[in-house]
């Protein structure tokens, strides 16, 4: 055979891709439930592949925005995801089977403190927006029929309009300290926003038997958390 696909494996082995922080442990539960034990913790560990309890099974450490990435070209069979990367990234070939219910926040716009977001929107005000998730603003403010020069950040938006970078931002929020303890107030919510469990399409077929337990196992354990 003269074409292979570069990493797909062919093998019955399988590979998770996740990212550190709260996606790392917030999957470890469900890992728990499919009878999977990570052996090392990535805080701690230099390794960015991590053996599993179970030798056929082991876990890509790679930053939240590249698990997509890693699943789609077949380097992972499947990995979990935030919406918020997943629908930046498109989707494309890739399965979502589940909601896991986990690291939830919501995606919003938010602004300095003293600036009337809803009277300049009413204006038809053009604003500059500072955000890592361009997709997702971009569709949103043209929703509403809103204007927007878009700021692509990677990372701190929180500080955009506090150095007058941009008038407001779109970000994930959780608990919503980071705005206030940066004097930022949250004018709207886009979205909720949770992780998925998402599958490589091929390894799903080639792969189904060592897969769907999992899969299985993930689904029941996050509706038992949710
Ligand atoms: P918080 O102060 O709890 O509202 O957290 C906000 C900060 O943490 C923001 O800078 C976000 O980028 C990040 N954050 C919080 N929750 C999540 C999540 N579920 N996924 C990704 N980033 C998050």
């Amino acid at each position: 055979m003269s074409m292979t696909i570069a990493t797909q494996s062919t093998d019955q082995g399988l590979i998770l891709a996740l990212s550190k922080g709260r996606i790392f442990e917030d999957t470890l539960p469900l890992l728990e439930a499919a009878g999977i034990t990570v052996l090392e913790n990535p805080e701690t560990s230099r390794k960015l592949i991590l053996p599993t309890n179970d030798p056929a099974v082991r876990v890509l450490i790679v930053r939240a925005t590249d698990v997509p990435t890693y699943v789609q070209y077949g380097a992972a069979d499947f990995g979990v995801a935030g919406k918020d990367v997943l629908l930046e990234h498109g989707g494309e070939g890739l399965y979502q089977p589940v909601d896991l219910n986990i690291a939830s926040c919501r995606m919003s716009v938010a602004v300095n403190a003293g600036f009337d977001y809803a009277s300049a929107v009413r204006q038809g005000a053009r604003l500059r927006v500072a955000t890592k998730f361009v997709n997702t603003a971009r569709q949103h403010f043209a929703s509403k029929g809103v204007h927007v020069d878009l700021i692509k950040l990677y990372g701190s938006m929180e500080l955009a309009p506090l150095v007058g970078l941009s008038d407001a931002i779109v970000d994930v929020v959780s608990t919503g300290n980071t705005l206030r303890a940066n004097n930022l107030v949250e004018v709207e919510k886009i979205m909720d926003i949770s992780s998925r469990l998402v599958v490589n399409q091929a390894a799903l077929k080639l792969k189904r038997a060592r897969l769907q337990p999992i899969i299985e196992a993930f689904q029941k354990a996050s509706t038992l958390q949710g």
